[in-house]
């Protein structure tokens, strides 16, 4: 493969090309120290640089509040699934889980191995193919917090309205991370693996509230603990510097295209160019979610037969349009759209699904 292709899968994502150059150009010698950025001591200057970049500027471009710590702790977000309940669930208190789809399924078997948990609203009856009402949830007593999943990746669905409800709320961003602004108050921590929209894979963001890093949990293994974790700038062990390194590269790049308001208006322009093709098509493009909650980032798309769709996506492959194949679970294609893909990988796709119906009738 001579040049690079519009990669729209899942996850990991594309990254910006300015930065995986720039990534390139100072590999071998970074700042000047005779060696890479991975070969560097956490606690040397250079590489404390890097670390504090990122942290800053993940909380610039998120419009994070003071009230809020930032951790980048390894697991993924598979990891928060469980380290969340651990940590925030007293004796006596129940933890509310909204059901929307393959995630937060996930994020629910492993809360449930930890406490006491019930769904506050779930989508399987409707198939999954919309995201509750903020209004629309169903909460008992002694519940510590509502988890939400902001983006199902799998279904392609997106959370529109907030929960109005009484507790705090947690919520799993992995897939639409830093692409919106979120109200910061009705949260207590926020959460994403980073492979999505920031970097490589191999860290979670946890944007913690605070004031629960004085809740101790003595019970827990020390790199469970949200505790210890707290004011340790993520340095509480050695840190997967290479992701660190590379989101801030790309948060720096994020900020340069206009931050959290320049990534939401690129992904409403991105989205809506490929649901536009979708919804001229005279139903031979099908997303099958409920229209108002459309995700931004993940576009799922039938067509009338299956064979369809595989010639679909080998034909694309051939053009450099990668990635299109819907999660095994649900099949189909699926168009991922984060914050680093270009609007030019976007028309290369719309040009290439009209040109597919019109050679290919149903
Ligand atoms: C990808 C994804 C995850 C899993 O992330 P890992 O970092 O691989 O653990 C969790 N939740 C959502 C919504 C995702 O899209």
């Amino acid at each position: 493969m001579s040049k690079r292709v519009f990669n729209f899968g899942a996850g990991p994502c594309t990254l910006p090309l300015p930065v995986l150059e720039e990534a390139q150009k100072e590999f071998t010698n970074f700042s000047d120290s005779g060696m890479s950025v991975i070969e560097l001591s956490h606690r040397s200057k250079e590489y404390d640089a890097v670390h504090q970049e990122a942290m800053t500027l993940s909380k610039e471009v998120f419009g994070v509040p003071d009230e809020f710590e930032v951790m980048f702790i390894q697991g993924g977000a598979t990891l928060q699934f469980s380290m969340i309940p651990m940590n925030l669930l007293q004796e006596g208190q129940k933890a509310a889980y909204v059901n929307c789809g393959a995630w937060s399924k996930k994020a629910i078997a492993d809360a449930k191995v930890y406490g006491d948990i019930y769904l506050a609203w779930d989508g399987s009856e409707e198939n999954f193919i919309r995201m509750p009402k903020a209004e629309e949830y169903a909460l008992s007593e002694n519940t510590r917090y509502l988890h939400i999943t902001s983006n199902e990746t799998i279904g392609g669905i997106r959370m529109t309205e907030w929960p109005e409800v009484d507790v705090p709320l947690v919520a799993d961003m992995s897939s639409d991370y830093m692409s919106r602004s979120i109200p910061w108050e009705k949260f207590d921590l926020v959460y994403g693996g980073a492979q999505k929209n920031l970097g490589p894979a191999g860290m979670a963001i946890v944007f913690i509230r605070k004031s629960i890093c004085a809740e101790e949990n003595k019970n827990l293994g020390s790199y469970l603990r949200y505790d210890l974790h707290c004011g340790k700038e993520s340095l509480y062990n050695t840190p997967p510097v290479f992701s660190i390194y590379m989101m801030g590269k790309v948060l720096k790049w994020m900020k340069s295209q206009g931050g959290l308001e320049g990534m939401e208006k690129s992904a409403i322009e991105k989205s809506g160019t490929i649901y536009d093709v979708i919804d001229n098509s005279d139903g031979y493009f099908n997303n099958p979610v409920d229209e108002a909650s459309r995700s931004w980032m993940n576009i799922v798309f039938r067509l009338p037969s299956e064979e369809l769709e595989q010639k679909l996506i080998k034909e694309a492959t051939a053009a450099g349009i990668i990635g299109l194949k819907g999660h095994k679970s649900v099949g189909g294609c699926r168009a991922s759209c984060y914050n680093s893909l270009p609007m030019e990988g976007v028309k290369a796709l719309k040009e290439f699904m009209e040109l597919f119906q019109k050679n290919n009738p149903a």
